[in-house]
């Protein structure tokens, strides 16, 4: 899943400074789990900003609304089914940075403004908690390493084992975090697989995850 964080409450309000009918936009897939931007939070900011709003003596309509995905055509061609957009000045929305291009592309008159900061492809640990685990590299090589991206978890993003900094299996550039290395290593211990630590992988594939990356499914071709 995406997980994203909600900006600082100044930031947003100095965003939306100047506006008089604002529409916020909530997302109810990865940024509602990881309570950054589903309908509650939605509810949360809107009253943050009309409370304000109202301290500083601006008038400003706030309206919410959150749909399934920001990230998907279908799910935004049902926003001016329940709302005019174009009564807004802006729509502040609570997605993950696709959620907000494809909105902007979709009302390309219109203002759309980021609420979150996205912050990475992860999982969620236990409550409250995300880690990272993967980078998009388009090269994926989990099936060598046990399970566990080197890209993502080492800190210099080696794929070709340690780099022999670390001391009892944490990394030499933090030592409250485990190496990447002494992870994999284990695991492939665990799975009766150590020949792939043999394995040599080829210089990273960075034409593979050039910007911007575009998917066409065989089906759709
Ligand atoms: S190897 Fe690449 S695709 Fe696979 S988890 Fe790591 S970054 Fe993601
Ligand atoms: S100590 Fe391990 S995780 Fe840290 S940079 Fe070196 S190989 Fe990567």
């Amino acid at each position: 899943m995406i997980v994203a964080r909600r900006k600082p409450f100044d930031e947003i309000k100095g965003s939306v400074s100047g506006a008089e009918q604002v529409l916020i936009l909530g997302c109810g897939t990865c940024v509602a789990v990881c309570l950054a931007g589903g309908e509650k939070e939605v509810a949360i900011l809107a009253s943050q900003l009309k409370m304000a709003l109202r301290l500083e003596n601006q008038n400003v309509r706030i309206d919410e609304l959150t749909i399934e995905r920001q990230c998907d055509r279908e799910f935004i061609e049902e926003i001016n089914t329940r709302v005019t957009v174009d009564d807004y000045d802006l729509i502040l929305s609570m997605a993950c940075g696709a959620g907000v291009q494809l909105l902007s592309d979709v009302f390309d008159h219109k203002v759309v403004l980021p609420a979150l900061n996205t912050t990475f492809i992860g999982v969620a640990e236990g409550p409250g908690v995300w880690t990272e685990r993967c980078r998009a590299c388009s090269n994926c090589i989990l099936g060598v390493t046990g399970g566990i991206c080197p890209i993502t978890m080492c800190a210099k993003g080696l794929v070709n084992g340690p780099c022999g900094g670390a001391i009892n299996g944490k990394c030499e550039l933090d030592y409250n975090r485990a190496c990447a290395w002494a992870m994999i290593y284990e695991r492939l211990q665990k799975l009766g697989k150590m020949e792939n630590v043999r394995k040599i992988q080829p210089p990273r594939r960075h034409d593979l995850a050039t910007s911007p990356a575009l998917v066409i499914h065989k089906a759709y071709q």
